[in-house]
């Protein structure tokens, strides 16, 4: 039997999970699924080896300086609270959540066009700007999925003010109806009552 060498002529050492040999830098082999999984995730994430992750990180800080400060601190607060790093921070969350949803989740900024003024649903302006306090402005923007099941896709995705997206969440326009009708029977009742409707 050849002994197993790497690239550069060095012999196999024993993977770190089930010690069979291997050559790989990760140190382990991809001889079981274990194994494939932690070589995958020593790839990404240089697990184990702190200077390669430092070196790499610190390489894409600087190829990527106005993402670094859009990433990090008080620098990310500042820059989402802007309209621009508002909507940047809907799309990326969106990509997020439809990635742990399993539907497609490619939008962009640059998908959405020019944003509205004005909720499509209410009619209310729309606010940018993420609020400083942490709490979600209803009638800040959201992203809202025409059909759902098509995931975050360019021509799937509109906005529509937090608020309006909280009111349709998942009620069929039939649902929707009967609430807007139960809506206007209460509020006669009061008028009829008392002469008020509040
Ligand atoms: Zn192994």
């Amino acid at each position: 039997m050849t002994e197993l060498r790497d690239s550069r002529g060095r012999p196999a050492k024993p993977c770190e999970v089930c010690d069979g040999p291997t050559t790989s830098k990760y140190g382990v082999c991809r001889a079981t699924a274990v194994c494939v999984r932690e070589q995958g995730r020593r790839g990404r994430t240089a697990a184990g080896r702190p200077e390669v992750a430092r070196e790499a990180s610190r390489r894409w800080r600087l190829a990527n300086p106005e993402k670094q400060r859009a990433s990090s601190g008080r620098c990310k607060m500042i820059w989402e609270a802007t309209p621009a790093g508002h909507i940047a921070t809907l799309v990326r969350h969106a990509r997020t959540r439809g990635r742990r949803e399993r539907v497609p989740a490619t939008l962009s900024r640059a998908d959405l066009g020019t944003l509205p003024t004005v909720c499509p649903v209410l009619g209310v302006p729309i606010e940018y700007g993420a609020s400083r306090s942490g709490a979600a402005n209803p009638y800040g923007p959201s992203l809202d999925r025409i059909i759902p099941r098509l995931g975050y896709v360019p021509g799937n995705v509109r906005i529509v003010s937090v608020r309006a997206n909280l009111l349709r969440n998942d009620g069929t326009a039939e649902e929707l109806r009967l609430v807007a009708e139960d809506a206007e029977r209460i509020r006669a009742c009061r008028l009829r009552a008392t002469g008020s409707d509040t």
